[in-house]
């Protein structure tokens, strides 16, 4: 059994999430300990508990500590089996994040699968609905680590209660990735969503966006507008609001920038921070952004051959994953690059081949 330190580095519920996925593929068991200890709120919260028990579910893993608040867990693998599976955080609890841990075992599964989350789709520190769809799940299908995606309804804090069903195609092997070239910008666009609040907050949103957009030289963003109200069976039980916007590259690369609404922020506000984070990361000439750098990591070992990304900017997250798939399955990543500043990543993946097909 490997032991993994949950306090190391960035010390918060990724290296959970990334731990059971990597022991699940690779039937390694683990104990994590010190789980989430660098966070306010240490030990497993609602949406870790669901997704190691997601996880457990997929491969039937023997496992001890699993309960809210626990700090210290063990989990077992067994082979991964065929299951489709819901999960109900019940709470606002991120069902990207519970995705994060499965999605691996459900790719190395031996059968299409489907798996239905409910609880958040657009959280605060935590990839929003929009960016799997408009960014990992694009960038992942390249490589053979096939997703789709249907958000049956969104969830917002406090209650949550949205729903994501995810469908996934077995992989034999997941090809290498290789995002280094900028190349041209080809198309900025994105997306302003609200349920439940009055139209004119998607529409300030959408002009605030657009606005420093066009004062940083790009015209005609394409920004769709999801205007929920209670009469949409897609609309959140709770109101809640934001925007996503993406940059995609001729080199396939697609940088993305996002904010979510709160009660008391203006909408103009949150426009301008999506805008904002996006054209920062667009200076760098970086073609993976700092979020997709961290999630790409666990699929660059898995992967066969030598992937390469250049990321816009270095984050501890992404250090801190880099660190984790080290230790637990011996790949060696070779990093270029400042915390905080755009960086080289290079892996020769373990070539982690789907034995039941
Ligand atoms: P943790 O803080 O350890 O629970 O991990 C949070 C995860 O959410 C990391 O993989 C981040 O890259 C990801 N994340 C946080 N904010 C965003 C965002 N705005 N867009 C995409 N991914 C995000």
């Amino acid at each position: 059994m490997i032991e993994v330190d949950g306090a190391m580095l960035e010390g918060g519920g990724q290296l959970l999430r990334v731990a059971a996925a990597l022991s699940a593929v690779t039937s390694t068991p683990i104990r994590v300990v010190n789980i989430r200890a660098k966070r306010p709120n240490p030990g497993l919260r609602a949406q870790h508990l669901s997704a190691m028990q997601a996880v457990a579910r997929l491969v039937n893993a023997k496992t001890k500590g699993l309960a809210l608040g626990s700090r210290e867990i063990e989990f077992e693998p067994g082979p991964i089996e065929a299951k489709n599976i819901e999960v109900d955080v019940g709470t606002a609890g991120s069902t990207s994040l519970i995705l994060q841990a499965m999605m691996p075992a459900m790719v190395f599964a031996q059968s299409p699968l489907t798996a239905v989350l409910k609880g958040g789709t657009n959280n605060p520190m935590a990839p929003p609905v929009d960016f799997l769809e408009r960014v990992l799940l694009p960038t992942l299908r390249g490589i053979g680590a096939s997703a789709s995606l249907e958000l049956v309804r969104r969830g917002f804090y406090p209650r949550g209660q949205g729903i994501l069903r995810v469908s996934t195609n077995p992989a034999t092997t997941l090809s290498s990735i290789t995002l280094e070239d900028f190349g041209d910008i080809e198309r900025v666009s994105g997306l302003a969503y609200s349920s439940r609040l009055p139209e004119h907050v998607a529409n300030r949103m959408i002009s605030s966006a657009k606005s420093h957009l066009l004062r940083a030289g790009f015209r005609d963003p394409e920004i769709d507008r999801e205007i929920l109200q209670p009469s949409d069976a897609r609309c959140a039980v709770d109101p809640g609001c934001g925007i996503i916007l993406t940059a995609e590259l001729s080199s396939k690369g697609i940088i993305s920038g996002d904010a979510l609404g709160a009660p008391g922020k203006p909408a103009e506000k949150v426009g301008e921070e999506a805008a904002q984070t996006l054209t920062r990361q667009l200076e760098s000439c970086a073609p993976v952004d700092k979020h997709l750098g961290d999630q790409l990591v666990i699929w660059m070992a898995l992967a066969e051959g030598t992937s390469v990304i250049r990321v816009s900017e270095l984050t501890l997250h992404t250090l801190t994953c880099v660190r984790l798939v080290e230790d637990l399955i011996g790949v060696r990543f070779k990093v270029e690059g400042e915390r905080g500043k755009p960086a080289m990543i290079r892996c020769k993946g373990a070539g982690l081949r789907n034995k039941t097909l």
